[in-house]
This record gives structure tokens, C-alpha cells and sequence, in this order.
């Protein structure tokens, strides 16, 4: 029945857009969107939607970037993943043996559901092999295939890689060719990284649920392994990332994915989503949908710029931002803060309507003694000439 709905949405032979794990850690960049959550479980193609709204998404890496990182991932991997082990000893397991010897699995097999299947095992015979007294080896995964339920359809998903450990837990691991300087990394580009990082400890631990029934019970670790440049060379170097608070929160947006049929529900008869229908008709469409634009969705969703140009037009506070968003309580057009401020609108006892009013009237003095500082001397008049 969802099914045949979220096609009805798509339109007619327009194929279901598979979840990345970009997109769903997106969801947690912007958690309240339902007009996100909407489009993503149905299988809507955002790109191609920005497109044809006539606002093109930015996303994408030029190709010498992407080759970069290519080259880069390739280097950390190199020997049997030896230096990428080493930092994993390094940085999340000092205690645990060196890893002098490793175990890298082949994991090739035909398709997405046999490169699952493949990966499981592989899992499972490292975490047997590894016991849980720490007396095992390391085990490298290079590009595991993982998945992950949602909305009722499966999303295949590739890490970079999964360390077994020799305890048998495992931590994922994610490269990026952005550099850490001095240890620190821009946070921005971390925190996208710490929330993909989730959505494959999300995917994990499916697994992990599936070997506990059957007696093998692994852990899987919430300290993930970011690997970058170290500063502008083209070493390596790593650091733990905690993705606690970006597992519950993507794990709380999948749990809601599978509500959107009730966002489906409440759309006039007939919505649909094809890049093919005229623009007018699609505009009405994706208006129909609520949404709570943020500028973080300019990093983390094809459909910003549209979004972006929306909230301008309607005068929405969301486009200043959450901390300014959620300062504003339930003032939520720039329109209506102005006039709060200058007292034409609004509950006095709101602390939001009085703290634009104090703000109003400091700002009101403030400009009244710089215009005081500024104005000329006034010139002697008669009567002063007189005193003289
Ligand atoms: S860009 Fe639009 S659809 Fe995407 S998350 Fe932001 S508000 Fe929602």
C-alpha cells in the first residue's frame, strides 16, 4: 500500500531513488523537515526535482577532487590497510595487541544483496576468530556492503572500511581528503562526516543484532575513525569521533520515516512529484509539503536553493538560522519580529516580543546619542555674542 503510494508520488515509471548514506545522514542535519522526509521515503529524486524547479543543486566534486581522494584512500589502504590499522591501534585500542598481522577478507560478490550477504560473513568469521578476551587478530573490510532498512525498503550502504578488532568489536572507519591541521579538522566537515560515520554504525549494528540471535554476540563501537591529510601533506593521520549524538539522531529520523505516509495523506489528491510535469504545477506540489528551511540545508540537501528562495519570499525567520529561530519562540516572519519590536504587534509578556522591545529601544538611543555626537557645534548666536 506505501509502496504504491510513493510510486503515485513519484509518477508514473520514474524509478525509486535508493537512500545513500549522504542522504540519510542529511536527515539529521535538518531532523524537523517533512518535506525532506516526505520526498527521501518516497524515492523522489531531490536533484532532478531542483532541476526542473529551475534551481539546481550544487552538490557534486570536481573530478580532480574526487580523483584526490582516490589517490589518498588508496595510500591509507596500501600494505594490507598497515598504516590504517596502525592508526586504529593508535587511537581507539593502545591496549590491544599491535597489528603485526591482519586478516583482509575478500568481499567481492555479484550485486548489492550478495555483497551484503558477503559482509556478514566475513564479519562473522572475523568476530568467531577473534573471541572476546582480546587474543585475536585485527581484520581489515575494505568497502563493505552494508544495509539498512528504511521506509520499508532496503538502502545499500559502502563504508570506506570496518576494523574488526582483536576483541571482535568493530569500528568504522571513514577517509576524507579534507586535511587536519595541527589534529583538528574544519568542524563542519567533520560533523557531516560524524553523521555518515552514524548511518553505518546504524548499519552495523543490524548486523551485530542478527549474529547476537545466532550466539555470536559482537559490539559494534561508537567511536568511529576519521582519517584525513595530516596538515597540507599527503600523510595520514586519524582521530576518534564520537557519533553517539549523531546515531540517536539519525536513528530517531529513520524511526520517522516510516510515519510519512501520514505526511502523504494530508497532500491534495493527484500530488505528484515527476520532473515532468510543468513547473507550476510541480512548484504547487513540493509547496504542499511543509518544510523548515535552515542555511545547514545548503551543505545537506539538493532542494536548498529552492527552500532557501522560498523562506526569503515569505519573510521566513528560518532563513536566519536555528539559534536566531529558536530565540524568536513563535514570531516566525521577519515581517511580524519588526513589528513586535516597534510595539505594533504582539504579547508584551512574551519574552520574545519584550526582549525585541528592549533591544528596539536601546538601539532607538544608541542611534539618538551617535546622531548627538555628530551634529556640528551649534554656531553663537546673538544672545551669546551679546554675553561676550
Ligand atoms: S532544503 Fe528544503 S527540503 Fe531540503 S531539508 Fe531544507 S527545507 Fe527541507
Amino acid at each position: 500500500m506505501l509502496r504504491h503510494r510513493f510510486a503515485e508520488l513519484r509518477g508514473p515509471d520514474v524509478p525509486a531513488k535508493a537512500l545513500d548514506a549522504r542522504a540519510l545522514a542529511a536527515l539529521a542535519a535538518n531532523p524537523g523537515c517533512r518535506r525532506r522526509a516526505l520526498l527521501d521515503g518516497a524515492g523522489v529524486d531531490k536533484a532532478a526535482l531542483a532541476n526542473a524547479l529551475g534551481s539546481p543543486s550544487a552538490f557534486g566534486q570536481s573530478q580532480f577532487a574526487f580523483m584526490r581522494g582516490n589517490a589518498f584512500e588508496a595510500r591509507v589502504k596500501a600494505d594490507g590497510g598497515a598504516e590504517l590499522l596502525r592508526l586504529a591501534h593508535e587511537r581507539l585500542d593502545p591496549g590491544a595487541e599491535p597489528p603485526t598481522r591482519a586478516q583482509v577478507p575478500d568481499l567481492s560478490a555479484a550485486g548489492p544483496q550478495g555483497r551484503v550477504a558477503r559482509t556478514a560473513l566475513a564479519l562473522r568469521e572475523a568476530t568467531e576468530a577473534s573471541g572476546t578476551d582480546g587474543a585475536g587478530g585485527w581484520t581489515l573490510l575494505d568497502h563493505p556492503m552494508l544495509a539498512l532498512e528504511v521506509a520499508g525498503s532496503p538502502a545499500f550502504l559502502e563504508p570506506d572500511a570496518v576494523v574488526v578488532h582483536p576483541d571482535g568489536s568493530w569500528t568504522v572507519v571513514e577517509i576524507k581528503s579534507f586535511p587536519m591541521l595541527d589534529g583538528a579538522a574544519d568542524p563542519a566537515k567533520v560533523g557531516a562526516a560524524a553523521r555518515q560515520a552514524a548511518v553505518y554504525v546504524l548499519a552495523l549494528e543490524e548486523v551485530a543484532a542478527r549474529l547476537a540471535r545466532e550466539g555470536v554476540p559482537p559490539r559494534v563501537r561508537h567511536r568511529v575513525l576519521l582519517v584525513c591529510p595530516k596538515d597540507f601533506s599527503n600523510l595520514p593521520t586519524a582521530s576518534a569521533v564520537d557519533v553517539r549524538r549523531q546515531r540517536a539522531v539519525t536513528a530517531r529520523q529513520l524511526s520517522r520515516l516510516t510515519r510519512v505516509e501520514e505526511i502523504a495523506d494530508a497532500l491534495p489528491e493527484g500530488t505528484c512529484f515527476s520532473p515532468e510535469l510543468p513547473v507550476e504545477e510541480l512548484t504547487a506540489a513540493v509547496e504542499a509539503v511543509p518544510a523548515t528551511y535552515a542555511p545547514e540545508c545548503l551543505s545537506a540537501c539538493d532542494l536548498a536553493f529552492h527552500c532557501r528562495a522560498r523562506a526569503r519570499e515569505g519573510g521566513a525567520v528560518t532563513a536566519l538560522g536555528r539559534p536566531v529561530r529558536a530565540e524568536l519562540g513563535g514570531l516566525s516572519s521577519v515581517e511580524g519580529v519588526l513589528a513586535a519590536a516597534r510595539g505594533e504587534a504582539g504579547d508584551p509578556d512574551d519574552p520574545a516580543v519584550a526582549a525585541l522591545r528592549r533591544a528596539a529601544a536601546l538601539r532607538a538611543e544608541a542611534l539618538d546619542t551617535a546622531r548627538a555626537r555628530t551634529l556640528p557645534a551649534p554656531s553663537a548666536g546673538p544672545e551669546v555674542a551679546l554675553c561676550h
